[in-house]
């Protein structure tokens, strides 16, 4: 693991992305800007399943009324409170207006706002109410002359688009930056965010764009995102999947647990299983991995536990010594056993609910 670059602090509402801060998990509301009832079911959601920023399309006055209200919402209820991101394409007043209704952060790209007039008239708004630009460079919507150039939207292509970009805002005075560099390409994506990474010290929003349904996306986002945060490169991440937002963010929860990189985790050590084993392994590893998601938010800060499901007694507990406690299969119990020591024995059909006992007293 490298050790993380070094980038600016940019602050979006209550959160700090970038330096030293912990590496955020975004999503995006899918539901129709004007539906505000969906949207705030949808954000409750994000919020309840550990989602850092939740970004929304703004694509005309009904989205920026929406904003209105759900930053009015946060204001009286915490569970909706969540720093709110404006994705916004050409229309430089909806980002103006956007700002007015108490957006957190505006998601452009300056190259398709129009001319100099409407990004400056855009940075100078949000440098007033301190209010971060991303800059969201996408492999589908490159400035024509720098798709001329490179004949494609390669790494270096999105590079350039994101450096001329950033310059566009500089330009203007407007250093409250992060830049997001995006294609439905793994390698594209890395290659392109290992450039940017070179040329600027602005935060790194990383992820792959139109990365596919729910298990190959996962795949594709899970090996581009690692390799760039196993590099030290990415502030801020997220997982798009064509599936429910929630699951974007319990990827990227899973993404960051695996590189150590998420503070706090309660991670699953369980075996394949083969044919020396004679119990439910995989039923009992699922259920758990599906009951520790809302058990982990109440661990203390970096606090890290392993449990492992091992199939058999012969190599079970000396595999998982590792973990803090677990099972290994018998004929029809468990044994039981802690950082690789046996304590006790316990049918089969208990064994899920002592894991997560067990787990609960070690929280406690
Ligand atoms: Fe097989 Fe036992 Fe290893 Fe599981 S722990 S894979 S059952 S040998």
């Amino acid at each position: 693991m490298e050790k993380r670059r070094k980038t600016k602090e940019i602050k979006i509402g209550s959160l700090i992305v970038g330096g030293e801060n912990k590496i955020s998990v975004q999503s995006m509301i899918k539901a129709d800007p004007g539906d505000f009832e969906t949207i705030k079911n949808q954000i409750g959601a994000l919020k309840a399943a550990g989602c850092d920023i939740a970004r929304m399309a703004v694509r005309d006055q009904k989205s920026v009324n929406t904003v209105a209200k759900l930053k009015e919402l946060a204001a009286a209820d915490r569970n909706y409170d969540i720093p709110l991101v404006a994705d916004i394409h050409f229309n430089h007043k909806l980002a103006i207006e956007s700002t007015h209704a108490g957006i957190d952060k505006i998601r452009i790209n300056p190259g398709n706002i129009g001319s100099e007039d409407r990004v400056k008239a855009v940075a100078d708004m949000c440098r007033e109410k301190k209010i971060p630009i991303r800059i969201g460079v996408n492999g589908g919507s490159l400035e024509a002359p720098i798709l001329k150039k490179h004949k494609r939207p390669s790494a270096e292509a999105l590079a350039e688009s994101a450096m001329h970009n950033i310059k566009l805002l500089e330009k203007f005075d407007f250093e409250d930056i992060i830049v997001a560099i995006k294609s439905s390409d793994v390698n594209t994506m890395v290659e392109a965010n290992l450039m940017i990474a070179e040329m600027c010290e602005y935060p790194l929003h990383i992820g792959l764009t139109e990365a596919g349904p729910a298990h190959m996306g996962t795949i594709k986002n899970a090996v581009g995102i690692g390799s760039l945060l196993q590099k030290g490169i990415g502030d801020t991440i997220r997982v798009s999947l064509s599936s429910d937002p929630v699951l974007e963010v319990f990827e990227g929860i899973s993404i960051l647990k695996a590189l150590g990189l998420y503070g706090k985790s309660i991670d699953i050590i369980s075996c394949p299983t083969c044919g020396r084993c004679k119990t439910d392994v995989i039923s009992i590893a699922n259920e758990l991995e599906k009951r520790i998601i809302f058990i982990e938010k109440n661990l203390k800060k970096n606090m890290k536990i392993k449990i492992a499901v091992m199939g058999c007694a012969v190599n079970g507990p000396g595999e998982a010594k590792e973990a803090d406690f677990g099972i290994a299969g018998g004929e029809g119990e468990f044994l039981f056993f802690a950082k690789g020591e046996p304590s006790k024995k316990i049918p089969a059909n208990e064994a899920l609910e002592t894991l997560i006992e067990e787990l609960k007293r070690l929280i406690e």
